[in-house]
């Protein structure tokens, strides 16, 4: 039988409480499916950690969770420490060294939510966003200086590959090509940032030459939110830079019902290194502790490592057992204006599982 091993990393926040679900739910999942195991190894990295030790991971993190299968991440994001020290410390300090440049964001309405767009209950909303993961507005490029004086200034420039933009474009181009409408949408901004846009869009076009059968458009980002809002049967898969699709997937995730319902799978193809899957969300300082986070972000981020790992029957079922509970008002928690916490809708997927039997 094969044993996955599994780095739990749930960092802070209410990323510990979905974090903790997320193993609850797989363990169920595993004893129901019977052909595979999982074997958690948890780290407890991010504020609490920096706190004791002065950083977020230890300095050889990266190489105790190198050789795991997979990654499940909760949230970077502590209240007492500045936003940038603890993303950069930990979810970029893994995701950037292990190469997990494609950032896959699927959207949909599962059964039982409401979209908060009028005319919109299923079929019209069912996009993936592919996020650049590696560089472009995230590079870590720039500086300060002249700090706290009138002349102080600062930097933070966006550095874009033709390597990096070329594999992130052919990967939307390969996905889009596998999902059933070939329909591709390349998110822009080549009207005023005039390099390395323009270079973006130029390897988009030479890019999709080799993917003839895929139907595909450029939009700019600004008018891609009114497209989103006004037409979303009109869009499939977008590929994006870093920073427009980090907006853009938040924005695609409340059209869909709530932040707390959308994953993420943070890839890297070549399987160099192992990936990581967490839900969307950062650490909710506003509800955390409470037991109320919303933890199906965090059971479809599941669905999305059991298909990398090839366990496709056991994600089916998951992601079954996900929109059997998302069905009942009762079990929605009050993120999508229900009542239920954290609890219940553990409890609920996993009496799905038991009860799935395909
Ligand atoms: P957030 O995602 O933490 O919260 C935004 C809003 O959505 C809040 O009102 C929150 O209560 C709600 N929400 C989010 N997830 C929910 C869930 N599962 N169930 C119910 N409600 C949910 O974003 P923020 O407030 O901008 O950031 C808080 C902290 O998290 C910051 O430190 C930020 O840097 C960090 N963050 C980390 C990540 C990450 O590690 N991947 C992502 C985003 C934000
Ligand atoms: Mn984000």
């Amino acid at each position: 039988m094969k044993t996955y091993r599994i780095a739990a990393i749930p960092g802070d926040g209410i990323g510990t409480e979905v974090v903790d679900a997320g193993v609850e739910v797989l363990k169920a999942l595993a004893k129901r499916d019977g052909n595979f195991a999982f074997q958690f190894d948890h780290f407890d990295w991010g504020g609490e950690y920096y706190k004791k030790h002065g950083r977020m991971m230890p300095e050889d993190g990266r190489a105790q969770i190198k050789t795991h299968d997979a990654i499940l991440f909760g949230s970077a994001g502590h209240p007492d420490i500045p936003d940038h020290i603890t993303l950069w410390g930990l979810r970029l300090a893994i995701c950037q060294p292990f190469d997990q440049y494609a950032n896959v964001r699927p959207t949909r309405i599962l059964p039982g939510i409401v979209s908060p767009l009028r005319k919109v209950n299923g079929p019209e909303l069912d996009w993936v966003i592919v996020r650049e993961n590696s560089e472009g507005e995230y590079s870590g490029v720039g500086g300060r200086v002249h700090q706290g004086l009138p002349i102080e200034a600062a930097t933070d420039v966006s550095m874009m590959t033709r390597a990096g933009v070329s594999r992130i474009i052919r990967f939307a181009f390969k996905l889009a090509q596998s999902r059933p409408r070939k329909l591709l949408t390349v998110v822009t901004k080549s009207n005023a940032q005039r390099y390395a846009m323009v270079m973006w869009d130029e390897v988009a076009a030479e890019v999709a030459q080799g993917f003839p059968d895929v139907t595909w458009d450029k939009m700019i980002v600004d008018a891609m939110t009114m497209r989103m809002v006004l037409k979303p049967e009109s869009i499939d898969t977008v590929v994006a830079t870093n920073l427009h699709a980090d907006i853009l997937s938040d924005l695609a995730a409340a059209l869909a019902g709530s932040l707390g319902i959308a994953p993420t799978a943070n890839l890297n193809p070549e399987r160099e290194f192992p990936s990581m899957f967490e839900p969307i969300h950062g650490s909710a300082f506003d509800i955390m502790g409470k037991g109320i986070a919303n933890p199906v972000g965090t059971f479809w981020s599941a669905v999305m490592m059991l298909e990398h790992l090839g366990e496709k029957p056991a994600a089916d079922r998951l992601m079954k057992a996900i929109e059997r509970v998302t069905a009942d008002p009762a079990l929605h928690t009050p993120d999508l204006g229900g009542k239920a916490n954290t609890r219940m809708v553990t409890d609920a997927v996993i009496g799905a599982i038991a009860a799935e039997n395909a």
